[in-house]
């Protein structure tokens, strides 16, 4: 059996150890003390397959029947809300994420804080909340059972590479034929460390506030509530109602945390859709996006170094596209045909950026 072994536990990285496990000696290394520290712990939790790249949107239809047997699915609906000056970005927002326009008042019915200068809503019902944890559970576990090692507090600090690979940490080196780098924001830099040329993947920072639920109203039915082109988005969490300035900001890799100023001018954009105002904070946080330059995913082999796999660029899609992604992934390492299309298999290809 080939030796395996995966950087990063992550979304991407857990779920392409589950899916490597069963055909190979699968070691994953994750620095953190626990997995799904960075960002798949910090998501906005959402399955929405109309959001993304078209390559992105094949991984998340492609994903929905292993979510929905992993079951960590439930109903939440998205809805977009715009006043008058917005009329051209809702319009446009309207055809990107095929979404139906609703009468202002059904809107106002679902979501009862929404300001009277609400002019058009939208809404697409077929979105969902992912648990992320059990997500990343029954990811590990499946790892687990087909007899993968997962060790965590471990970080990858050298790479050299002769007739195969030897990964180094502080308390181990491990020998491998094939390194899966699911490395998030630090992919780029992991890929150095291995002397295997850069993507130009950018990690953008994104902070969340959470709020108590608006009013004191029960906000669990209500639907993700979105600002027109993304400029804010608001949702139910565990009782409570997040809200997110959907900022964009590029950063080095990092343990993210929330800009104070980025939060307080996101809120206000916030504000100006909803009577409800906002008096308090619970606590904030922020994660990373990391995106490649054209904004896909980039799964497979590396142009140059042949036992040297990509699983990186998530973006902010990360957690619906990871049962696809992970499909992908381990077929192109044990040299089987994906069952994307090969148009779609191109898309994520690290070749596209030769
Ligand atoms: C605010 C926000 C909202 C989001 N909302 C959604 C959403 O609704 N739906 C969705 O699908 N996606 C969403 N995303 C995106 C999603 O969270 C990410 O795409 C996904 O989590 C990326 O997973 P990953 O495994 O690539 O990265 P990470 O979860 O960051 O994992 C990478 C891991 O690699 C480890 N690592 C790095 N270097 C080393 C090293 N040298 N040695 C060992 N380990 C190393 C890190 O410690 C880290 O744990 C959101 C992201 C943010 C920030």
């Amino acid at each position: 059996m080939r030796r395996v072994v995966v950087i990063g536990g992550g979304i991407a990285g857990v779920s392409a150890a589950a899916k490597l496990a069963p055909d190979a000696r699968v070691t994953l290394l994750e620095r953190e003390p626990a997995l799904g520290y960075h960002s798949s712990g910090r998501s906005a939790a959402m399955f929405e397959e109309n959001y993304g790249t078209p390559t992105t949107c094949d991984l998340n239809r492609a994903s929905r029947l292993e979510h929905e047997t992993r079951d960590v699915l439930s109903p939440r609906g998205m809805m977009i809300v715009a006043k008058a000056e917005d009329d051209a970005q809702f319009q446009s927002d309207l055809v990107t994420m095929g979404m139906d326009e609703i009468p202002v008042a059904d809107a106002h019915r679902r979501v009862p804080i929404l300001s009277p200068d609400i002019t058009r809503a939208a809404i697409h019902e077929d979105a969902h909340d992912i648990d992320t944890d059990k997500l990343l559970n029954s990811f590990a576990r499946d790892a687990r059972a087909s007899g993968a090692t997962i060790l965590t507090g471990h970080e990858v600090l050298g790479i050299e590479r002769t007739d195969h690979w030897t990964i180094q940490t502080r308390d181990a080196a491990i020998e491998a034929d094939v390194i899966v780098n699911a490395a998030g924001a630090w992919a780029d830099g992991l890929a150095i460390m291995a002397g295997v040329r850069p993507i130009g993947l950018q990690p953008n920072r994104r902070s969340m506030a959470r709020l108590p639920a608006p009013d004191g109203h029960d906000v669990r039915g209500w639907p993700m509530l979105f600002g027109p082109g993304e400029s804010w988005y608001a949702k139910p969490d565990a009782g409570g109602w997040i809200v997110s300035p959907a900022e964009e900001h590029p950063v080095e890799p990092m343990d993210a945390w929330a800009d104070d100023m980025v939060l307080a001018e996101g809120l206000d954009r916030y504000q100006g859709y909803v009577t409800s105002p906002v008096t308090r904070l619970e606590t904030s946080w922020a994660g990373l996006r990391t995106f490649s330059p054209d904004r896909s995913l980039v799964i497979g082999q590396d142009p140059a170094i042949s036992d040297f796999f990509w699983c990186a660029g998530q973006g902010g899609y990360g957690i619906q596209s990871a049962p696809a992604a992970s499909d992908c992934l381990a077929d192109l390492v044990m040299g089987r045909t994906p069952s994307l299309s090969p148009e779609t298999v191109r898309g994520l290809s690290p070749m596209r950026f030769l």
